[in-house]
């Protein structure tokens, strides 16, 4: 994303690695592209990548998805089902990484609707997804 041949990738949020040290070797964004001299980003270009943060789920949605789906989580424990088998958890995985949905995030590895870690969603028993559903009908 930024236009350097120092900056790396990090798995911060916003942040990159810098190989050259400056703000402590962990630069977000917003620092190359305002402060550093090196950095050849244009403005226009991070205005574009802030626009398709934006475009993901509310963090109102966000919280309440993780809310959602660890009480379903707990919810199961009793009855022995917080968790999907193995063999559930990868056919789900499929679905998203296929992204027939257009909201999985590869990068992140996340689902965009809701906003939660794809980690934790596609292992709860309970919770579900339209996406997982028309897969497992069409091939009945
Ligand atoms: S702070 Fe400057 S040198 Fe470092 S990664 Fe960002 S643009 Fe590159
Ligand atoms: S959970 Fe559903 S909507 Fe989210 S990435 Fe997976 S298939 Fe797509």
């Amino acid at each position: 994303m930024i236009a350097c041949k120092h900056w790396t990738k990090s798995g911060e949020f916003f942040r990159g690695q810098c190989s050259k040290g400056i703000e402590g070797g962990r630069p977000s964004y917003g620092h190359c592209v305002h402060n550093c001299g090196l950095c050849t980003t244009t403005n226009a270009e991070l205005a574009e990548y802030m626009q398709t943060l934006s475009e993901g789920p509310s963090f109102k949605t966000k919280a309440t998805s993780l809310l959602k789906h660890t009480g379903q989580v707990i919810a199961g424990i009793p009855q022995g089902k917080a968790f999907a088998s193995k063999l559930e958890q990868a056919r789900r995985f499929g679905i998203c990484k296929s992204n027939t949905c257009n909201k999985y995030d590869n990068e992140k590895n996340k689902c965009n609707k809701c906003g939660c870690s794809l980690k934790l969603k596609i292992k709860a028993e309970a919770v579900g997804c339209h996406y997982w559903e028309i897969k497992e009908n069409a091939s009945k």
